[in-house]
C-alpha cells in the first residue's frame, strides 16, 4: 500500500507521524507532499535561508519516519486559492498512486492548511476521472481520504489509528524541526523549552485519544 500525506509546511506531517511510521514499519510505502518550504516560519531568519534550513529539517524528519518527500515550492503563507493547486495535486496523485491520502480537514486553522486540504480532497476525485487528461493516466479507484488537524469547530474523531509503540519515533521526527521550537517573543536561538512543552502536549493528546479508543 502507498500512504501519502499532503501538507502545507515542513512539520505538518507531525500530525500523522505515528501513523506514517507504523505503515512503513508494516512494509508499506509512505510519501510526504509539502506545498511550501516554510519560508515565513520565523521572526528574523531571512526567507531563503529559512527555506534551506526547513528543507533539511523536513528531509531528516521524513527519513526517521521512513517516508519520501516531495516539495511543491509554493510560497509560505501565500498558497493561492483556486484550481492551480488542485490541478498540480491531481497530477501528483496520479503519479504517486496512493491507496490512502491523509491531509488537513478543510476547516482547520490557517488558510495554507485549509487550501491544501480542500485542494487535496478535490484532486483525489479529479485524479480518478479517465476523461480528465493530464501528464499521467487516471488513478483508479480514488484513494481513501482521511482528515487530520484541529478543526476550528468542535468535531469528534471518527477514525483512530493505534500508534502504541510509535510515539517515540513520532517525537524523534518532530524534534528535527528545530527552527520551529523557539519562542517568537524571545530573541534567543538556544531557547528550546517550547519543544518540550509541545512534546508533552503531543503525548497528552495521544494518551487522550488512546483512552477514548481503548488502546495505549
Ligand atoms: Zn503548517
Amino acid at each position: 500500500m502507498h500512504l501519502v500525506f499532503i501538507g502545507a509546511h515542513p512539520d505538518d506531517e507531525a500530525s500523522a507521524g505515528g501513523t506514517i511510521a507504523k505503515y512503513v514499519d508494516h512494509g508499506h510505502r509512505a510519501t510526504i507532499v509539502v506545498a511550501t518550504r516554510g519560508g515565513r516560519g520565523h521572526w528574523k531568519t531571512p526567507s531563503e535561508e529559512l527555506e534551506e534550513i526547513r528543507t533539511e529539517e523536513m528531509e531528516k524528519a521524513a527519513e526517521i519516519l521512513g517516508a519520501d518527500v516531495v516539495f511543491l515550492d509554493y510560497k509560505d503563507a501565500d498558497i493561492p486559492a483556486g484550481d492551480a493547486l488542485k490541478d498540480e495535486l491531481t497530477d501528483i496523485v496520479r503519479e504517486l498512486k496512493p491507496d490512502i491520502v491523509i491531509t488537513f480537514h478543510p476547516l482547520v486553522w490557517r488558510d495554507d492548511h485549509r487550501r491544501v486540504g480542500l485542494a487535496a480532497a478535490d484532486a483525489c476525485f479529479k485524479a480518478c476521472l479517465p476523461l480528465v487528461e493530464t501528464q499521467y493516466p487516471a488513478h483508479r479507484p480514488a484513494p481513501d481520504i482521511y482528515f487530520t488537524g484541529s478543526p476550528m469547530f468542535p468535531m469528534e474523531p471518527d477514525t483512530y489509528i493505534d500508534i502504541t509503540g510509535y510515539m517515540d519515533v513520532k517525537i524523534e521526527s518532530l524534534r528535527q524541526h528545530g527552527s520551529q521550537w523557539v519562542r517568537w517573543d524571545i530573541d534567543d536561538d538556544d531557547d528550546t523549552r517550547p519543544l518540550e512543552e509541545i512534546v508533552e502536549r503531543v503525548r497528552h493528546r495521544a494518551r487522550q485519544h488512546g483512552m477514548e479508543s481503548g488502546v495505549g
